[in-house]
């Protein structure tokens, strides 16, 4: 007899098989016993408690703090034929009601909740009126004043599990869990004995690449033009590089727009569904988008700013491709980038809930964690084995797709240009910035230099035929290294330190790996689509369906069962249910509609 886990996951959501990590998971909370999976975004934990939900006898409480996710979540679940709602502030009064009437019938197997409503009366009357079989706490990191977003009302979960008749199993789910993060969703969620599994936070089909482009501007047009088909998203650091740069696009004619804290709530739903339902193929904002947006065919992810840390970069990158199909992280980094950061650490609000000291090591912690994401945007090893290694697993050194991996570098003996350099910062009194000493060694003629007649300097243009980007990689380099030092926060100056004098009298030659030549930046505008009209002609099919259901397109069927599709050409609704994401409830729905597309080719 089949395995009922995996009839339930082929039935109601059309996979085939479990992805790593997920059987366990779900093996663990149907018996019984507690769980905690640590997943990178996209790689599926919803599953996780979804299935067991299925299959319990009794209500599944799933605790998210995002109120858009719950809808989005809750509409997924509608679709595939799973009764669930969700129960927040969004409802009205009179819906509440309404909702609380339906769970009390038994209407609902999944049941969402912001954590906010555990304890208030009416709720806690459903829960110890129902069976409640098992409660999935999501982002459970929030239990954490060490995390990213630290909710006091998640410390409320465990109560709310005591106060229940019988203990129902309990499973945290989370992206982004450190050691001490992990501790605390153990301790303060109250899991008992439970499951604990980590997975690969490899995602396979992404594209890492890290460019420091002279324009940004040039380079995201560029990279934006490659893209016209697909749909992404653009990150900038603060509200008024996404106005700029959302005017950038809609000039250049991208169909972009934007989400940031600055606009009113009806503009930032009304923006974020012209995106969800591929309305605005771009959407530039600030990270306050995206935590609970579930779209799955976002082709890009680009960085126009280096984010401060490499927890928030992950999971903004990761929000790329959760369909399965190739797509690209780009970061475009600029030396600027890191003062903005620092300026936004140092400015940062203080948490109320935490104490002064508390306060100053979370500071500490910021700051470190802004150099980890430095030193990403500047080495020359794998990108995928930095990320993997930064979040403590074991990676190899070559990927074969990231943009370190794919440019090829040669080891070049620099000894002269770092003297050069080393006496230029010496000879103009150690009391300028590294834009400045680029300038005087590529021999520019900015008004500030000019008029502080540096250009009479003897290392003045002596490096006129090196360029901006390589020199200041051999900067960063001599940084690196401990030959030169950068002080000062407000105005950084750059300093040569007692180690440089080795280079200076040439008692050590130094080499350093310089890019040879660039032969792949991103994934190039390659179909995997074997036949491309079919798949053109089930997109519109789809697309039409979606605006009737007025659902995202994506939630009638991904762009990967489409691509599936169309590899397959199925022309019997059995041989429909072996493509990947058709479910049984799909079938029933969809399948007609689509054979007939698929017959006529
Ligand atoms: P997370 O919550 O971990 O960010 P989701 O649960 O939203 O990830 O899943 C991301 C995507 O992966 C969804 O589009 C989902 O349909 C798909 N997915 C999840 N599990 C599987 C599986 N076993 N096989 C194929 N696709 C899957
Ligand atoms: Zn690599």
């Amino acid at each position: 007899m089949m395995d009922p886990k995996l009839i339930v996951l082929k039935e109601y959501f059309g996979h085939s098989a479990f992805r790593a990590g997920q059987s366990d998971i779900v093996d663990c909370l149907l018996s019984g016993r507690d769980a905690l999976c640590v997943m990178p975004t996209g790689a599926g934990k919803s599953i996780c408690y979804q299935v067991p939900a299925l299959l319990f006898d009794g209500i599944t409480i799933v605790v998210s703090p995002l109120i858009s996710l719950m809808k989005d979540q809750v509409t997924s679940l509608v679709q595939a034929g799973i009764p669930a709602a969700f129960f927040n502030s969004s409802l009205t009064a009179a819906q509440y009601a309404k909702a609380l009437q339906n769970a009390a019938n038994g209407k609902y197997k999944l049941i969402y909740v912001a954590p906010e409503r555990l304890l208030t009366p009416e709720f806690l009357s459903l829960c110890r009126a129902r069976r409640i079989s098992m409660v999935a706490v999501d982002e459970a990191h929030c239990v954490s004043q060490w995390g990213q977003d630290f909710r006091p009302s998640y410390l409320k979960i465990s109560e709310f599990i005591t106060s229940l008749p019988a203990r129902p199993v309990v499973g945290a789910f989370t992206a982004t869990a450190t050691q001490e993060v992990k501790q605390d969703i153990l301790k303060l969620l109250g899991l008992q004995d439970p499951l604990s599994v980590t997975t690969g936070f490899d995602r396979p089909n992404l594209f890492f690449s890290v460019l420091q482009p002279s324009s940004k501007d040039e380079k995201l047009l560029a990279l934006l033009h490659e893209r016209r088909e697909k749909s992404g998203i653009v990150y900038c650091a603060t509200r008024n590089a996404v106005e700029e740069v959302c005017n950038l696009l809609n000039r250049n004619g991208f169909s972009a727009t934007r989400y940031h804290a600055g606009l009113s709530d009806a503009e930032r739903k009304a923006n974020q569904e012209d995106f969800v339902f591929d309305r605005k193929t771009v959407m530039v904002a600030t990270n306050a988008f995206g935590m609970g947006i579930d779209k799955s065919n976002v082709g890009y992810v680009i960085h126009y700013n280096m984010p401060k840390n490499m927890e928030s970069y992950y999971q903004e990158a990761g929000r790329a491709g959760r369909d399965g199909e190739e797509a690209d992280c780009v970061l475009l980094y600029g030396p600027k980038d890191v003062r903005t950061n620092q300026f936004l650490i140092e400015n940062s609000e203080a948490n109320p809930e935490l104490t002064p000291e508390e306060q100053s090591i979370l500071r500490e912690k910021d700051q470190e964690r802004l150099k980890q994401m430095t030193y990403y945007c500047k080495t020359q090893d794998c990108l995928r084995s930095f990320i993997l290694k930064y979040f403590g697993e074991t990676a190899a050194n070559y990927c074969g797709k990231c943009s370190n991996c794919l440019t090829q570098y040669e080891t070049v003996d620099i000894t002269e240009d770092a003297q050069k350099i080393l006496s230029c910062i010496l000879r103009t009194g150690q009391r300028f910035g590294k834009k400045m000493i680029c300038d005087i060694l590529r021999g520019s003629k900015n008004e500030r230099l000019l008029r502080l007649g540096l250009d009479s300097q003897t290392t003045y243009a002596i490096m006129k035929d090196c360029s901006e980007k390589r020199l200041r990689g051999i900067i960063d380099f001599l940084e690196l290294q401990g030959y030169a030092v950068t002080e000062g926060a407000e105005y950084p100056v750059m300093k040569a330190t007692a180690k440089s004098a080795e280079i200076l009298r040439g008692n050590v030659n130094l080499c350093m790996k310089l890019p040879k030549q660039q032969k792949k930046e991103t994934h190039a505008e390659e179909s995997t689509v074997v036949n491309a009209a079919l798949f053109t002609a089930l997109k519109q099919l789809r697309n039409e369906l979606a605006f009737r259901e007025g659902v995202p397109a994506y939630m009638i069927f991904s762009n990967a069962t489409l691509t599936d599709m169309s590899k397959k050409c199925p022309k019997t609704a059995e041989a429909l249910l072996n493509v990947s994401g058709v479910g049984k409830v799909k079938l029933a729905k969809y399948g007609d509609k689509f054979l007939e597309v698929l017959r006529k080719f």
